[in-house]
This record gives structure tokens, C-alpha cells and sequence, in this order.
């Protein structure tokens, strides 16, 4: 069975790793503090920190910035439940917006869903490609939503309108206008599970690029203390000579990121120009292979403005509906090929449906769904496994529209 994304492990991460584990120290330390470091470098933002996952980032932004119950947050619909999950942990209500053709949230349903209650926006870089950043960041800078911003804090004060908290769970190495993802809005939160394009296993890195008046490194040490225990210092300053003594001073959370997994994704970010040419060559085979095909809907995934990290490619399927997608599937995976469907749309889901959710709310959202299929990409998938992929599913889609 052709898999759909494995992880690549080689020699230069094990040897990295085995430094790590010899070195004394495995949890946050100096290799956690040089990736961070090397991340800033990369992306172009102001500073980064590092933790045990996207989630933990993005609901961590949240609770900076005070989101609690009565409050409203922003989301397209067609993203993975942890974009809304935390919002429902902060006690707030997610408000969900359809999405365009290109997967990304609509600004137009963005504009209608603000209210003055709402405090954050949460676009999604679907599949790697960044979202229309100028458009997201105009309408909150606009005076009318300015206006309507009711702040409820300190942070929300100085702010003085709605954050951008961007989850770029799939965009690490995407750039809009030429700026790369984590450098374009206020926060951006990474994930490096096992499954996305740099992995550190499980990881996340939020990405901190808040404008003034806000002192981006006094925002770093802050969340270093509210990420771990609310303690004042870390294991790593406490183990210094003499320095036992430690406070706590707020009931913090517990989501550092380890050394070990640090380990890895220094040297995934050291080789990652590597892995993003052999993404997009898999992107241009795959565009190749099904061009000449009338059924097929090819992704958009370089545009003036925006290009992708290459991180899934959605074919959607062109005239058909749900139970034939489902078929084709079926019909891909007897040929021995692993595909995916990126996302079911929240409202599909059992709990969300239970809140009160209606996904024919969503028509666009539906409609990508329905006739979408995620293709296998990954470092080492052959070009000779490539032309299987797009084999087995011109056999399959052809077997169902002519069936
Ligand atoms: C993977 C993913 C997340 C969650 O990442 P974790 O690191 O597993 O917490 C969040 N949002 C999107 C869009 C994702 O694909």
C-alpha cells in the first residue's frame, strides 16, 4: 500500500537526536532556544516560542488575550477542529464563515460575521496556501470595525481592535507578496505533528509579530512563564548555580516543547528548501497528469500574490457529489493508494452539529468537500510512485462517471 504521508526519518535527525539524549539535557533547553531562534530567522517575524502543539499554541494566544466566555471568534468552517476547539475551551463562541473556491476564508462572509463582540479572527492557510493577509489585515484596521471593538482588558486596550491569530498549521514556508507565513499578520501558530510538512513529531511554534506598542520579546518571556506552570523560571535557569529558588505566578498551562523534538526539527528547517523542491515538483506532476482531464479541478497553489507550501494537494472532482467521492475512494484504495479528504466541514461533525451548527449554512464549504480527494505528498514518494497515484485515480473517477 502506497502511504499517504510518512514520516522521514534519516541519519542526520537520528545523530541530532543522539546528541540531544547524550547531551544531559533532554527537555526545553539550548536546542529548543537555537530552533526557536533559526525559526525567526526563517520566517521573517519578530519572535517565536516553541511548544508541544499547534492547539496548545493557538489556545494560549487566546487566553493572552483574554478570550472568555460572552466573546466571539471567527473561523472558517472548512478547517481541523482544533481551529474551534479552542475557542469552545476558552468558554467563547466560534462563529464560522463559508470559505471561497480557493478553500480559504471569505472576507466578504468575514464582514458580515463581525459583530462587537467578536475578538478574534482565526483565518487558515488551507493545504499551505496563504490567505488574501492585505484584505484580513485592512478590515480589522478599518475604522468602522475599529469602532465596534470593545475592549475588555489591558492587552485588548492596546491593541485597540480584533487580532489576527493565524493558523498556519500547513503553511511553515508559503509567502504572501513575497513575505513568509508567520510574518504577515499578528500571530501565526505552526504545527510540526507528525503528519505536516516539518515535523518534530508533535510540536507547534507560535509565530509573534504584534505591531506597536507591543514589546514582542516581553510578550516571549510572558508566554514562557504562562506555558510552563506560571513558574518564573525554567528548569534549564533553575539549574544554574545557586538559582533553585523559584515563584509562581499565575496558574499556567504545561506545553513546552522538549530538546528531543527540538532535535528534529533543526534539522528538518536546515534541509527544508530541499523538501520544498521536491514538493512542488509532486504539485507539477500531479497538475501535469490530470490538466488534459474535462472531470478535473486543478488546485490553486501559485498565484501572484500567494504561494504554498506545498503541503496538500486537493484535487476536487468536477459534477459529482458526495457518495460518488466516497466510491472513488473505495476505488483508490483497492488499486493499493492512500488518500485522504481534507476537511469534513465543522458542522458535520457530531459536536458541532449538536451545538446547533447547520452545514447547509455552508454551500461552498460543502461543495469543496464533497468532491474533494487529498493526493499522497512526501519527500520520498518516486516519480514512478506519483504516475501510480494519478493511474489509480484517473481509473477509478473515469470507472464512476462512466458507471
Ligand atoms: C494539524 C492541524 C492543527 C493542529 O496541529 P497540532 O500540532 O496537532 O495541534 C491545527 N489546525 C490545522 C488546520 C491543522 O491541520
Amino acid at each position: 500500500m502506497l502511504p499517504f504521508s510518512p514520516p522521514k526519518i534519516y541519519d542526520e535527525i537520528i545523530d541530532e537526536v543522539i546528541d540531544t539524549l547524550r547531551s544531559g539535557w533532554i527537555t526545553t533547553g539550548p536546542k529548543t532556544k537555537l530552533f526557536e531562534k533559526m525559526l525567526t530567522d526563517y520566517n521573517g517575524n519578530k519572535s517565536t516560542l516553541c511548544l508541544n502543539s499547534a492547539t496548545a499554541g493557538l489556545e494560549i494566544m487566546l487566553r493572552w488575550f483574554g478570550v472568555e466566555e460572552g466573546d466571539e471568534v471567527i473561523i472558517p468552517v472548512y478547517t481541523y477542529c482544533s481551529t474551534a476547539n479552542v475557542v469552545v475551551h476558552c468558554g467563547a463562541k466560534p462563529i464560522f464563515v463559508d470559505v471561497g473556491e480557493d478553500f480559504n476564508i471569505n472576507i466578504e462572509n468575514i464582514k458580515k460575521a463581525i459583530t462587537s463582540k467578536t475578538k478574534v479572527i482565526i483565518p487558515v492557510d488551507f493545504a499551505g496556501f496563504p490567505c488574501d493577509y492585505d484584505g484580513i489585515n485592512n478590515l480589522v484596521n478599518q475604522s468602522d470595525f475599529k469602532d465596534l471593538f470593545k475592549s475588555n482588558n489591558e492587552i485588548q486596550e492596546k491593541l485597540g481592535r480584533i487580532l489576527i491569530l493565524s493558523d498556519a498549521a500547513h503553511s511553515i514556508g508559503g509567502s504572501f507578496k513575497g513575505n513568509r507565513t508567520g510574518s504577515l499578520t499578528d500571530v501565526s501558530v505552526f504545527s510540526f505533528h507528525a503528519v505536516k510538512n516539518l515535523t518534530t513529531a508533535e510540536g507547534g511554534a507560535v509565530a509573534l509579530n504584534l505591531p506597536e506598542p507591543f514589546d514582542n520579546a516581553e510578550v516571549y518571556n510572558h508566554l514562557c512563564v504562562k506555558t510552563l506552570h506560571g513558574q518564573n523560571k525554567d528548569a534549564l535557569a533553575k539549574s544554574k548555580k545557586g538559582a533553585w529558588r523559584y515563584d509562581v505566578i499565575e496558574a499556567g498551562y504545561k506545553a513546552n516543547m522538549t530538546d528531543i523534538n527540538a532535535s528534529l526539527g533543526l534539522v528538518e528547517l536546515r534541509n527544508y528548501a530541499d523538501t520544498l523542491t521536491r514538493r512542488k515538483q509532486i504539485f507539477d506532476l500531479y497538475t501535469k497528469g490530470f490538466d488534459s482531464k474535462g472531470w478535473a479541478q486543478i488546485p490553486v497553489y501559485e498565484t501572484e500574490n500567494s504561494v504554498t507550501s506545498y503541503h496538500l494537494y486537493p484535487l476536487r472532482i468536477k459534477g459529482i457529489d458526495e457518495v460518488q467521492r466516497d466510491k472513488i475512494i473505495d476505488l483508490i484504495f483497492e488499486q493499493e493508494v492512500s488518500v485522504n479528504v481534507h476537511f469534513q466541514p465543522l458542522p458535520m461533525l457530531s459536536l458541532y452539529k449538536n451545538m446547533g451548527y447547520n452545514i447547509a449554512d455552508y454551500p461552498v464549504a460543502y461543495d469543496n468537500y464533497s468532491r474533494e480527494i487529498s493526493l499522497p505528498v512526501y519527500y520520498d514518494l518516486s516519480n514512478d510512485n506519483v504516475q501510480t497515484v494519478i493511474k489509480a485515480l484517473i481509473k477509478a473517477v473515469e470507472q464512476v462517471l462512466n458507471g
